[in-house]
């Protein structure tokens, strides 16, 4: 087995791989397949030798790294330096790892497909003529193509998720408050979450210990009652009680998705876990409520862009079209949608019949997730409605591109954690399953994403021998 398709855990027990190996094996992998993915915005240069193996890893545009560009793939902040290290960076810094460069993303975060970004749009390495997902596609795409063997990305409506099940890898977005926030370029608040990727649920666990934690910097960080995020990986699934909502497996699914679930469903079975469908007739709403309260916080959070503080200044004599000037200039058309609409809602006239109401619907939501948790440990489903699809085929359709998001949404809302697992492909691109639990029962999460893998035991170098073969490159034409 090459260095590069190795995971985290593989890399760090092997007792025959020399620290400059890992370096050479993953700085190669980058020269050899960049080109094709276009996973990064930045690659940091190499640097001298570490005496002890690096732990390799990418980090997404929108998080902090000391006295590196943090561009959010916006020409707002095209040469913005961060002044200090995001609290996820700093602790990877702190437990040895080596950050190889920053990931390409959806402008701000803004999208499921990569395209949203000001620069390029990232390739997915099972067919590089379709999208890796999104927000988080770089850094989906740089774990699935063996640049990096982890990667960091931010997870508001399924930004971790969807490119996971896309791209082939394994995504962790954690219960909310449990990894500090401070120094994620916010867009929604009450929604963000970092987390990261991987090809193998052991290494997401393993990550989550070290970026997770309390702190003071951000007033939304909780107490971690998740000790220890492996604790419960190989626990077996037994009894285990499992949900499926009946509007998860409904007609906006692609069909061959749903029987790849269904065939997961009764391996699980087989073990011995007992799977109930239920109905969550809110789940229905998830979308609804997302876009207007993620616009509404966004449209607040931009507000800080403003030609003064950060980035880039198209200077004018009067204040007001400096600002003009600034974010119109600097913000690509998804985030000005978004403004636009979150402004819209909380505007005087239409607060209450938008902003407020769509609070409202959030707490039934969460009243809904809450009944069904009192009698099942999970929630299961599809990840996606669709595999990845071609770029370009969905820009000129908002809509569509936010219906990507209608089952991944719903763990946000909540602030629930929610896993992708790779289960199997379809029309040769991956597809996910993902998993929902209690908040704060990450590690039970975790377990039953454990379980899941050793039964399906999926190829995460699929999409590594397809970028090698250029088989994506017969499909473009
Ligand atoms: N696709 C969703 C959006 O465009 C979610 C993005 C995210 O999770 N950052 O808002």
């Amino acid at each position: 087995m090459k260095i590069y398709e190795m995971t985290y855990s593989e890399i760090e027990t092997s007792k025959d791989i020399r620290p400059d190996e890992v370096l050479d094996a993953f700085y190669n992998r980058i020269t050899d397949v960049e080109d094709k993915v276009k996973a990064f915005i930045s690659i940091y240069e190499r640097r001298e030798n570490p005496k002890t193996k690096p732990k390799i890893i990418a980090v997404k545009d929108n998080i902090l790294v000391e006295g590196k560009k943090t561009t959010c793939a916006s020409k707002i902040l095209e040469s913005f330096i961060a002044p200090y290290d995001a609290t996820v960076v700093g602790k990877l810094k702190e437990n040895g790892f080596y950050i190889v460069g920053k990931t390409n993303m959806d402008e701000f975060a803004m999208g499921s497909s990569t395209e949203n970004s000001a620069f390029f749009p990232t390739h997915n390495p099972w067919s590089i003529s379709r999208v890796p997902g999104g927000s988080s596609g770089g850094s989906a795409a740089a774990v699935a193509a063996g640049e990096v063997p982890l990667a960091l990305g931010s997870d508001t409506g399924g930004s971790i998720r969807q490119p996971a099940a896309f791209c082939g890898v394994v995504g962790f977005k954690p219960t909310y408050g449990l990894i500090s926030r401070y120094g994620l370029v916010a867009f929604g608040s009450s929604l963000d979450q970092i987390g990261g990727f991987a090809r193998s649920v052991e290494d997401v666990a393993k990550l989550s210990n070290i970026i997770a934690g309390k702190e003071d910097l951000d007033s939304t960080s909780l107490n971690n009652s998740v000790e220890d995020f492996t604790r419960l990986l190989k626990r077996p699934i037994k009894g285990l009680k499992i949900a499926i909502p009946r509007e998860f497996m409904s007609n906006a699914l692609d069909k061959g998705i749903k029987d790849q679930i269904e065939k997961t469903i009764y391996k699980v079975e087989d073990e011995g876990a007992v799977v109930e469908e239920v109905s969550m007739k809110m789940m229905d709403y998830a979308t609804a409520i997302y876009y207007i309260i993620a616009p509404a916080e966004a449209s607040s959070n931009l507000s800080r862009y403003d030609g003064v503080r950060y980035g880039l200044s198209k200077s004018d004599p009067s204040l007001k079209h400096q600002y003009m000037k600034t974010r119109d200039a600097g913000f690509g058309p998804e985030v000005k949608r978004r403004i636009m609409i979150g402004t819209f809602t909380l505007s005087a006239g239409y607060y209450e019949a938008y902003f407020e109401k769509a609070q409202r619907a959030r707490t039934k939501l969460i009243k809904e997730f809450n009944d069904v948790f009192s009698k099942y440990d999970y929630i299961v489903g599809p990840t996606t409605p669709t595999v990845a699809f071609k770029i370009g085929e969905k820009v000129e359709n908002p809509l569509q591109m936010y219906l990507q998001d209608i089952y991944t949404i719903p763990a946000n809302l909540a602030g629930i954690p929610a896993i992708s697992v790779p289960i199997g492909i379809v029309d040769g691109l991956p597809v996910g399953l993902q998993i929902m639990g209690k908040r704060f029962k990450d590690a039970e999460v975790l377990n039953l994403a454990y379980a899941v893998e050793q039964m399906v035991n999926f190829d995460y170098t699929g999409g590594m021998k397809k970028l090698d073969e250029g088989l994506g490159d017969e499909d473009e034409k």
